[in-house]
Parts: C-alpha cells; sequence; structure tokens
C-alpha cells in the first residue's frame, strides 16, 4: 500500500509511533512511578480497557500507512503483558514497517527473549540506573538488585537482540554512577544512553535543580575518554551520539531539558487504553479505542488519526519552565512510556 505523510501544524512528518501495551510495572522507580503514590491499592486499568492485539495491530497499519516507519513497545513494563511475542508478529507483517523495539526493565527477558527475537523484534533497550545494588534497590522501590537486569541484557545479547542502555540521572541520586556505568557498557559493547530527568507526569516532585545537564555528564566523561561526534543517522534522531574513538561503542545523549529537540519531533505515543497523545507531556489523549469499538471503519480511523496530527503544535520541551512543569497537567509516564 503507498504511504501518505502526514505533516503536522508545524511541517513535522509522522515517522514514530510509540505503543503503551499495559500500564502496570512490578517496579516502582522513583522518578516515574513512585511508591508512595502507586501503592498496593493503585487502581490500574481493567483489562478490557486495554487495547486487545488485533486492535494494536489495526491502527498500527494504519499508523504505517500515514508514515510511521518504527515502533517501539513500551508501558509500564511491557512484559508484563501476556504473550508479547504474539503481538510483535503480528507487527512484524505489517508492510512498510521498518523497526520494532522494545524499552523494559530487563527483568523477564531471560523467559521471554529469544521468542521476542523469532517474533521479529530487532532491538530493545534496557532501562538501568546504577550498577550498585543497594542505590537500585533504592531506585526501583521495591528493593531488586541489578541481578535480574544484567540477566535479562545478557539474555537478549544470546538471543541477537540488539541492546542499549537507558540510565535516567537525577542530581545527588545517582549522578556517582556516571562513570561506572560508561565503564561498564563500553567494555560490554553495549551503547549508553544518558537521559535528563525530566517533569513526566505530576507525581515525581520534578525540579530543575534535580537536572543534570548533558553538557554537565559530556565534561564528566571527557575527563575519562576521547569521544568523537557523530551525525545523526536519521531526521528526527533523538539521541545525540558520541562514540570512544578506541572502540566502535556509542555512547547517547537524550537532552530532552537542556537542549529541547521539539522542533523535529515526529513520535506520536499511543496508550495502553486507546488514546493517542501527539507529546509525552499532554494532560489529555485523543480517543480511538471508543472511536473503533463503535464500529469506525479504517478509512474513518485514518481521517482521525490525519486529523489529529494536522492539529498538532506541541513544543513543551521549548516552553519548559520550573513553573509549567508544576501547574501544568500532564499524563503520567507509565500510561505512556516514556
Ligand atoms: N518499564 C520500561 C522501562 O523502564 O524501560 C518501559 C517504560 S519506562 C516509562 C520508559 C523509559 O522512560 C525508561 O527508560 C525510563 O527510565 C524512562 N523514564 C521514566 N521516568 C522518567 C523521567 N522522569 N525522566 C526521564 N526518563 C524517565
Ligand atoms: Fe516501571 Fe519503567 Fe517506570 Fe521503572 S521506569 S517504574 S520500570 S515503567
Ligand atoms: Fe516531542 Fe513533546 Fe518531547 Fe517536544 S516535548 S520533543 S513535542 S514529545
Amino acid at each position: 500500500m503507498e504511504k501518505t505523510i502526514i505533516k503536522d501544524k508545524l511541517n513535522r512528518p509522522l515517522r514514530d509511533l510509540r505503543i503503551s501495551v499495559i500500564d502496570r510495572c512490578n517496579f516502582r522507580c522513583q522518578y516515574c512511578m513512585p511508591a508512595d503514590q502507586f501503592g498496593d491499592d493503585f487502581e490500574f486499568l481493567p483489562k478490557s480497557a486495554l487495547l486487545t492485539y488485533e486492535e494494536i495491530e489495526r491502527l498500527a497499519k494504519i499508523f504505517v500507512h500515514l508514515g510511521v516507519e518504527k515502533i517501539r513497545l513500551t508501558g509500564g513494563e511491557p512484559l508484563l503483558r501476556r504473550d508479547l511475542p504474539l503481538l510483535v508478529e503480528k507487527l512484524s507483517h505489517i508492510e512498510g514497517l521498518q523497526d520494532i523495539a522494545l524499552t523494559t526493565n530487563g527483568v523477564l527477558l531471560p523467559k521471554v527473549a529469544s521468542k521476542l527475537k523469532s517474533a521479529g523484534l530487532k532491538r530493545v533497550n534496557v532501562s538501568l540506573d546504577t550498577l550498585n545494588d543497594e542505590l537500585f534497590g533504592e531506585i526501583n522501590g521495591r528493593g531488586v538488585g541489578t541481578k535480574p537486569v544484567l540477566e535479562g541484557i545478557e539474555a537478549a545479547k544470546e538471543a541477537g537482540l540488539g541492546v542499549k542502555i537507558n540510565m535516567v540521572v537525577k542530581k545527588g541520586l545517582n549522578d556517582s554512577e556516571i562513570i561506572p556505568m560508561a565503564d561498564f557498557c563500553k567494555k560490554n559493547g553495549l551503547e549508553l544512553r544518558f537521559i535528563e530527568y525530566m517533569d513526566v507526569g505530576s507525581s515525581n516532585g520534578w525540579k530543575m535543580d534535580d537536572v543534570i545537564s548533558k553538557k554537565e555528564i559530556y565534561q564528566m566523561l571527557k575527563e575519562h575518554y576521547q569521544l568523537e561526534s557523530r551525525d545523526p543517522a536519521y531526521y528526527g534522531e533523538v539521541a545525540k551520539l558520541y562514540h570512544y574513538n578506541d572502540t566502535d561503542v556509542n555512547v547517547g545523549f537524550i537532552s530532552s531539558v537542556s537542549e529541547s529537540f521539539c522542533s523535529s519531533c515526529t513520535r506520536s505515543r499511543l496508550s495502553a487504553n486507546g488514546q493517542i497523545f501527539t507529546c509525552l507531556f499532554n494532560g489529555n489523549g485523543h480517543d480511538i479505542r471508543n472511536f473503533m469499538r463503535n464500529g469506525a471503519t479504517d478509512e474513518e480511523l485514518r481521517d482521525r488519526i490525519t486529523s489529529i496530527w494536522s492539529g498538532r503544535n506541541d513544543r513543551y520541551s521549548d516552553e519548559r519552565t520550573e513553573e509549567t512543569a508544576k501547574t501544568r497537567k500532564k499524563i503520567e509516564m507509565s500510561y505512556i512510556g516514556g
């Protein structure tokens, strides 16, 4: 099927789709789903509210027809969704889709990495913010040490998946882990991405002072390694990449706070309960699930998605201040998955 390229009000094409398959998680990372606010009595979405795999596949096909080339599955913790390889397999048959990736905390990878690979998954990003067991347990809010995540990384490598590591850096929490993590990833041939701590949702108590900027992390790395800048591989690449000049390993930065990249943001997000978000920092999504369940045809779904994207003018990170971080209503990260 021929692709139609749709553009938003700021002339940005639709290229990537991030799909959250579940809002639950086995961790309570303090920068994402703090344990005091996501307690045992927290009401996650009932199963009937989640998009089924058939619904996701149907919407994904339409998104691909409208220009999407890459899909990333996320959550909550996406590996908690039963039979995830079945969804990957369905997506892998979509003509015109070039890449399927997954973001995970890694704990369940030993169980499913090879099934995911056989189903057509290409890459995983595993989140790991420290190599220190005690600190990791504190960050993930569940007292879990690094071992299961490291085993997950190994399992993904053995299965033949590309593996990158995501590290959120928060001042005073894990900035002392920047060099140990860089050393570990460099030695193990893993691309590490330092992510600036963001004001996602309204439960993580974000303050600008807690952010360690890309520039600060880069300066720390420069004291230990020789780095060479790499050109972006494609329009809209979010990470700024460098490579260590004595290896072919890359290291990257996602500088959403200090050097925002809204002007080339080509990403749409589909939440676990079937709402479309055109920015990570939107308060409300656009319902597509009920529209679909009420009998919308493919053409009607395509028109609705086109109209949502065409009306988009989001550039939250360009406009962020301490004030907007406090006052703007934003969707929680666990709903739309980073
Ligand atoms: N559970 C999976 C995981 O942790 O990889 C997928 C969902 S998680 C919401 C997606 C990504 O968002 C992770 O890499 C996580 O570290 C990142 N993230 C969560 N909260 C963040 C925050 N406040 N600032 C920056 N990144 C954050
Ligand atoms: Fe769960 Fe991922 Fe959020 Fe941590 S970052 S609480 S693993 S969804
Ligand atoms: Fe894209 Fe919104 Fe992030 Fe800007 S703030 S890069 S528009 S998701």
